[in-house]
């Protein structure tokens, strides 16, 4: 018997193709905001669907689908740049979605998360600073200091995905900077973006492209901005504890993203073997090299699906802690398996590979970041390999 996200899965995934697919050349030859129209308009046909919003509880006007079986949908979405944005399930904004579900007062929700879940306006997170080093972000220079009823903020940060075009940002900024314990001195604030002070420097050239829109990494400085202290999300130095609540089931939504993409770079793979002639009637697909390639990614993929599907089990049963081990685990194999795909995929196109004639230099452009955000992958091996050797007796510290 097929079960019904069988049946959902499988209905997106022709969504995903039939309607997203035709709007990626436009956006691969003429950037975001030719397409952004377009994606907005079926975004209104996956509302229609009840797709909408497809991780976020059913109370909250998603469509309440637990973790595993977001994840599966996640991988189908990610065979398109275009696919989580359109279901309204994208990075970052379903991590502040879920965070201001957990801890938002009614207030807050009723101004931010509310317009954020039915689509109105998109948001950031604002973390990363260019000074400090970002896979230990217990050092930072952003503070926010009491001022009567506000907060007053000044900070310099950079790589705050999506910014432009974004109602506000939720920024990490010291606020208890003599708590004894480091992890215990930064909160996070919601700041909109209108707010004088709150300034885009740039957006960042990454691999040659700035992007537009949503497709957008910034360099952002908050010069005095003020907002009121009601803007703070949970308690006074909770910050990092917010942080890490966000990154658990986040991992597990960015991998399963990672293996549509490579599950579209292994399709386009396969059919440019088997479609290129080296000479009459002898195909690329013939070459060793190439079957090798071709058999490699598909133990690779099978594999990464199958760990990751693995975790999104346990942290749905056991919760994100219990499964912190393994969410390093797959965060850094899966960014290789990701890396190691896309290579592969662009080698076997070979000049087309990197041209954006297809969508796999634009993968191949903002995906290398795959093994660099949310902890590069030496801290998540190093983290599971600490695990792994305490119970041998080695205790290694930080
Ligand atoms: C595309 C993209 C989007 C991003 N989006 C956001 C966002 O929306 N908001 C935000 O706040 N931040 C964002 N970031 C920032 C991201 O979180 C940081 O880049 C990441 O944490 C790494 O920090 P860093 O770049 O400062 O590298 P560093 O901390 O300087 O590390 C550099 C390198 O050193 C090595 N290294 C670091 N620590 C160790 C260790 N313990 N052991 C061994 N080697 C180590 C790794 O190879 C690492 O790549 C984004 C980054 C990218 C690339």
């Amino acid at each position: 018997m097929t079960s019904n996200i069988e049946v959902l899965v499988e209905d997106i995934k022709t969504f995903v193709r039939e309607e997203l697919y035709p709007l990626e050349p436009i956006l691969l030859q003429q950037g975001y905001y030719a397409v952004e129209a377009a994606v907005y308009e079926k975004r209104e046909n996956v509302k229609a669907r009840g797709w909408w919003a497809p991780s976020i509880p059913r109370n909250y006007g998603g469509l309440g689908l637990n973790l595993p079986d977001f994840a599966r949908v996640s991988e189908v979405l990610g065979l398109s740049f275009l696919g989580h944005l359109t279901f309204n399930c994208q990075a970052p904004d379903i991590g502040n979605m879920e965070l201001l579900m957990e801890v938002a007062g009614d207030e807050q929700k009723e101004r931010y998360l509310m317009p954020l879940i039915r689509g109105e306006i998109r948001s950031c997170f604002s973390m990363t600073e260019p000074e400090h080093a970002g896979s230990n972000p217990l050092y930072m220079s952003a503070t926010a200091v009491k001022d009567g009823d506000d907060y007053v903020i000044n900070g310099h940060k950079w790589f705050t995905s999506s910014q432009e075009g974004t109602a506000f940002a939720i920024v990490m900024a010291i606020t208890n900077p003599d708590a004894p314990k480091l992890h215990q001195r930064a909160s996070q604030i919601i700041v909109p973006t209108d707010t004088p002070g709150f300034r885009r420097l740039r957006n960042i050239k990454i691999m040659g492209e700035a992007g537009e829109g949503y497709f957008t990494d910034a360099e952002v400085v908050y010069e005095n901005v003020r907002v009121p202290q009601s803007n703070l999300l949970g308690k006074e130095g909770e910050g990092f504890a917010l942080a890490q609540m966000r990154l658990g089931p986040g991992r597990v939504h960015h991998c399963m993203r990672w293996i549509g993409i490579c599950e579209r770079a292994f399709d386009l793979m396969c059919k440019r073997a088997a479609s290129r002639e080296l000479s009459p009637g002898k195909m690329l697909a013939e070459k060793q090299t190439i079957q090798h390639w071709i058999a490699e990614s598909r133990a690779e993929i099978n594999a990464a699906r199958f760990l990751v599907m693995d975790v999104a089990h346990k942290i749905e049963s056991s919760g994100a802690h219990a499964a912190r081990v393994d969410i390093s685990l797959i965060k850094f194999y899966v960014a290789g398996v990701l890396d190691r795909l896309m290579d592969r995929a662009v080698q076997v196109h070979g000049a087309l590979g990197i041209t954006d004639d297809t969508m796999l230099a634009f993968a191949y452009r903002r995906e290398r970041a795959a093994r660099i955000y949310d902890g590069p992958d030496e801290v998540h091996k190093s983290a599971v390999a600490r695990h792994i050797l305490k119970q041998y007796g080695v205790t290694i510290s930080i």
